[in-house]
């Protein structure tokens, strides 16, 4: 079994050339005065290049990705790899024991990034796990999926005005990308924020490992390592190019009952065309909802119990602004940032 090394903060610099390292990384004392400790595998290659970050779990049931950083991680070689990859897969430790969304506190961990030095804990959290480990990188990748009672496509959310994240999720080769630029605490705004180029991948449906999506994720992670030219190049890709959204929103019901949605993920529906009914506990329909305008569903409710403004389904509407760059502009114009080590 190779040795686990614990830690308070991560000493990327530190590390030998061409080594793999796992690490427990130090976050905070739990009510019973135990350590909560980070999971952390480094894979530090020969030669000096980018530091890319792959992060899962933020959201404690959120495992696909999980599942992804263990397939990629044993999958890269440090003798022919240039730079350096850290993978976390469970940041958020006590809301995947509880199996759930939420840190301990109740707070949603992806709402509060950076964090506070000192303040509630969720904050001191998010703030510790940005200072000790994303602060080390170039590049994000950080890895969701739905959430409980939803269900996803294989989508990335990132600043599409940004040529570099731009290019980061073109190069994932997802079903769907769409432009999310706003800075709502979330570790792509927060790392953003800091000078590291983040993107946010989500990869179908909560508490569960789906073999197809995961696989999908690897893949285009390997991509996105390889125009970087972090790895040596491998069969290219043969995924059908995603859809690209410039905008994206949640339509929501106005009146309770038992929803049905209709279109799955990943359909494209045309303006007016019936996307939900809602019945009565007598099973009469009470309400039915229409697209607003052509688009292509990102994400849907599959629970049917449903209060009175509860979500229907995520519509992303195709097409960018044309001062957008082209996410699939020529790949060698990509921008590259190479760390000193
Ligand atoms: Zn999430």
């Amino acid at each position: 079994m190779p040795v686990i090394q614990v830690v308070e903060a991560l000493d990327l610099d530190a590390l030998p050339p061409a080594s793999v390292t796992r690490f427990r990384v130090d976050m905070v004392r739990d009510g019973m005065g135990e350590m909560v400790r980070l999971p952390v595998m480094v894979v530090k290659g020969a030669r000096p290049g980018p530091r890319v970050g792959f992060t899962a779990a933020v959201h404690g049931n959120e495992l696909n990705g999980v599942r992804v950083i263990q397939r990629v991680i044993p999958s890269i070689e440090p003798e022919t790899l240039a730079g350096t990859v850290v993978a976390v897969p469970v940041v958020n430790v006590p809301g995947y024991l509880a199996g759930r969304r939420e840190f301990n506190d109740n707070a949603d961990l992806n709402r509060v990034m950076p964090g506070v030095p000192r303040g509630a804990m969720s904050h001191v959290y998010a703030h510790r796990f940005i200072e000790r480990v994303i602060r080390h990188l170039d590049y994000l990748i950080d890895l969701h999926t739905a959430s409980a009672g939803r269900v996803n496509s294989l989508y990335v959310r990132a600043d599409l005005r940004n040529a570099v994240t731009s290019r980061m999720a073109y190069l994932e080769r997802p079903e769907i990308i769409v432009h999310n630029a706003s800075a709502d605490g979330t570790l792509r705004s927060a790392a953003a924020a800091m000078g590291v180029h983040a993107i946010t991948v989500e990869i179908g449906d909560p508490s569960r490992f789906q073999r197809d999506r995961i696989q999908s994720s690897v893949r285009g992670s390997f991509n996105v390592l390889q125009h970087l030219e972090m790895v040596p190049e491998r069969a290219p890709l043969h995924s059908a190019d995603p859809v690209i959204c410039g905008r994206s929103y949640w339509i929501y019901t106005d009146r309770g009952g038992l929803l049905d949605v209709y279109p799955e993920v990943g359909e494209r529906v045309t303006a007016g065309q019936r996307i939900a009914r809602v019945s009565d506990m007598f099973g009469d329909t009470v309400c039915e909802y229409e697209a607003p305008e052509a688009g292509i569903v990102v994400g849907k409710s599959v629970n049917p119990v449903n209060q009175a403004g509860s979500r229907i389904l995520h519509l992303g509407i195709e097409g960018l602004p044309p001062d957008f760059p082209d996410p699939g502009a020529t790949l060698a114009s990509w921008p590259k940032v190479v760390s000193d080590d």
